[in-house]
């Protein structure tokens, strides 16, 4: 039987405080979580355990040490990684993965995202000094991102800074493709190099600004879309165990050949930052035209999500077909979900009764991923 630890997925859960709002309208809350286990319960009898719970008092940092902290360091050794944030709309999520950009927010209250392009800019800076202490070559390295929102199965560019607002909604000409090795890649998108922390997060500002704008032109709220933010790591260095191979291969007299130059490897990984969609059902009255189509799409990015992840938790029993291919969104993370890839999924919740079926309906989706 597999251990959690054999999982590519881990699913942690995270219950936001009540707001203001819902203390004064006398909600009470319906989220007990068991202490010392990773375990919630739901109500009187609805148990559930997952691989982290976090209750109401957790701060930012200790769900980016437990959650991301090791899948940024995976990345420079070449693995790529997901995290992404489900949940109805107002639970939490855009506050958990930090993708608002409120210039206002203090250091502790950071997100996901600042608290990782931090950390990959100090893990770049580390391996620099150590090779310089060291006397031996740094590596290169080249970072990169890109930001996509998903709409209605259409793929918006939210660096793209040349796009007239009026042609939100046309077909972009952005596509998916996978090449020989399986690794996917999209074309037609901008992708901005980056040479500092600042630099980087000046850029996602901008792309954050982007979707609220577009969001309000459209007459549509950005909990209606998926925001996919990319950051490629690029790392050329020399090649440690080709070294040592020649080394050991000049010293047992097998190398006669002129004194071998040091071998280079390219490491290339990506980490995907998705905030998801809210994932609360559409209301049957008035959901109609565009609004209906709306759901329906925003629903198939969800519902094939969902359906990736449980058939990657059954693979290893099954060996079986995974779905990638049922929406936009499981086709640009194909590469970055299973296999070599490390994967968190973070499901928000309210604490709140009233929002208890919501609730209920995020607790079994994120038990289907384990
Ligand atoms: P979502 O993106 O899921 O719609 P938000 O992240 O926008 O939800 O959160 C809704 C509101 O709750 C925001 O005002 C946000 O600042 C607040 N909030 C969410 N989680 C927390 C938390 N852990 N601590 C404090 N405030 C939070
Ligand atoms: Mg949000």
């Amino acid at each position: 039987m597999a251990t959690q630890n054999d999982c590519c997925v881990k699913v942690s859960l995270r219950i936001r405080p009540q707001m203001a709002k819902e203390k004064i309208e006398g909600c009470h809350i319906c989220t007990l979580v068991t202490p010392g286990e990773p375990q919630v319960l739901l109500g009187k009898d609805k148990a559930f355990t997952y691989d982290f719970v976090f209750d109401i008092d957790a701060q930012q940092e200790s769900i980016y040490r437990a959650c991301v902290h090791k899948l940024i360091e995976g990345c420079f050794e070449g693995y790529n990684a997901t995290v992404f944030a489900y949940g109805q709309t107002g639970s939490g999520k855009t506050y958990t993965m930090g993708t608002g950009f409120d210039m206002n927010v203090s250091a502790e209250e950071q997100g996901i995202i600042p608290r990782a392009v931090h950390q990959l800019f100090q893990g770049i800076q580390q391996r620099r000094d150590d090779a310089q202490a060291a006397g031996t070559q740094a590596p290169e390295f080249k970072v990169s991102a890109q930001f996509l929102e998903l709409y209605n199965e259409e793929i918006l560019d939210l660096f793209d800074s040349s796009r007239d607002p009026e042609s939100r909604g046309r077909k972009s000409n952005i596509k998916i493709h996978e090449d020989s090795s399986g690794s996917i890649y999209t074309t037609g998108v901008t992708s901005r190099l980056v040479a500092s922390e600042e630099e980087l997060l000046q850029c996602l500002k901008l792309g954050a600004l982007s979707r609220t704008t577009a969001s309000t032109q459209m007459n549509a709220q950005s909990s209606r879309s998926h925001a996919i933010f990319t950051i490629y790591l690029c790392q050329m260095r020399v090649c440690s165990h080709l070294m040592n191979g020649s080394a050991d291969a000049q010293m047992n007299g097998v190398s006669d050949g002129p004194i071998s130059q040091p071998e280079y490897e390219t490491l290339t990984a990506k980490f995907h930052f998705v905030d998801l969609a809210g994932s609360e059902r559409l209301k049957r009255t008035g959901a109609t035209g565009e609004r209906a189509r709306e759901g329906i799409s925003i629903n198939c990015g969800l519902l094939a999500l969902g359906n990736v992840i449980s058939a990657l938790g059954d693979q290893t029993k099954k060996g079986g077909h995974v779905p990638y291919r049922d929406s936009k969104l499981t086709r640009l993370l194909q590469d970055s979900l299973g296999g070599n890839s490390r994967t968190v999924m973070i499901a928000c919740v309210s604490p709140s009764d009233r929002d208890f079926m919501e609730t209920l309906n995020t607790l079994k989706y994120a038990n289907r991923a384990r």
